[in-house]
């Protein structure tokens, strides 16, 4: 049975900053800061539910900066969850932050509140781009409040953004091994999507940025998730949910509401335009896939299958439940 969480969403509210992406009302699809009972409503939702478990149900606060919000606000809705987790209802609450917003005093308020992963907006890990897109923060700072997260025991989350304002393929991919060096539990990746209200709309607008379009973003985060999944971290994000009205303020960028399935079709159909590299076109084929990735392999309407019989390939793409993610095998089939 599928697990239930329990996502509060906190907006823009203690953040003192404005990133030149960030607009929070709008991401977050509210503008209302979440109160101690609102909390505990959304608890009871999912304990009535019984599909919460104190293995690997969280409460998750999301959406702006939780540890630079007012000090007393943010008690008073930890304190609202920790009954669940004491009664077994969840394991432990979840939270995002800033990485200047991060130190051992705040951590020893989080553990005692049985707060068990931090994710840190780092965005990238280019002083220049982060200057640039106005985050009032550098690479080192992620750098120090990873390793102090860790330290302290929590389970670290980093979340990257792909074609910010004054970045390039090659930057994103440095993030990503940067990343990859600080050994997270878990990451986020997310291609920037322009939003209204912004100053990265304004610049866009005013023909200063061109973002990266979904045609670019694809190939480019499917080589982050592979250089990710090499090193066994867990992407858990891949893209904006759509939820609230990310379509209503969109301006540009790359957004789509399957963007993880897209780049992992574009996984597949790489992996096995590189194995018929060297396989006879006269003959044909069955590619055997993961099972559970089956209409991944073939693509969104089988742009996949389509792309190899353009190129004279004639195959025919199976699941197999035995092999692991990214994983296929090649057969030549009788005809
Ligand atoms: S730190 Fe987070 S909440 Fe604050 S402006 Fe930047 S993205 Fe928005």
């Amino acid at each position: 049975m599928k697990h239930a969480n329990v996502s509060i969403f906190v907006p823009h509210i203690g953040c003192p900053h404005a990133c030149s992406f960030c607009d929070q009302k709008t991401i977050t699809g509210t503008a209302a800061a979440p109160t101690a009972e609102d909390v505990r409503r959304a608890c009871d939702i999912a304990v009535k539910s019984k599909k919460c478990n104190a293995e690997n149900s969280e409460i998750a606060f999301f959406g702006g900066s939780f540890t630079a919000i007012e000090r007393e606000y943010m008690v008073s809705l930890l304190t609202a969850a920790l009954p669940y987790i004491e009664g077994g209802f969840f394991c432990g609450v979840r939270i995002s932050t800033r990485p200047d917003c991060i130190d051992e005093e705040i951590l020893s308020v989080l553990k005692k509140y049985r707060v068990t992963t931090i994710e840190l907006g780092a965005q990238s890990m280019s002083d220049e781009v982060l200057l640039q897109n106005r985050r009032g923060h550098t690479a080192a700072d992620v750098r120090t409040a990873a390793q102090k997260i860790q330290e302290a025991g929590f389970s670290l989350g980093l979340q990257m953004m792909t074609g910010l304002y004054g970045s390039t393929p090659d930057l994103d991919r440095k993030t990503a091994q940067a990343f990859i060096s600080l050994h997270p539990d878990c990451v986020r990746i997310y291609p920037t999507v322009v939003l209204e209200h912004t100053a990265l709309g304004a610049l866009y607008k005013s023909g200063k940025y061109t973002p990266q379009t979904l045609r670019e973003a694809v190939p480019l985060c499917a080589e982050l998730l592979e250089m990710f999944s090499k090193n066994h971290i867990p992407v858990i994000r891949l893209g904006l949910h759509s939820v609230g009205n990310v379509e209503d303020g969109y301006l540009a960028g790359a957004y789509h509401p399957a963007f993880r399935e897209l780049c992992e079709g574009e996984i597949y159909l790489r992996k096995m335009l590189s194995a018929f590299e060297d396989l006879p076109k006269s003959q044909a084929y069955t590619v055997e896939v993961p099972k559970k990735s089956l209409s991944k392999a073939k693509g969104q309407q089988k742009r996949n299958e389509k792309a190899l019989r353009n190129i004279g390939i004639q195959c025919t793409i199976k699941g197999n439940e035995f092999l692991k993610d990214y994983e296929i095998h090649i057969k030549e089939t009788e005809v």
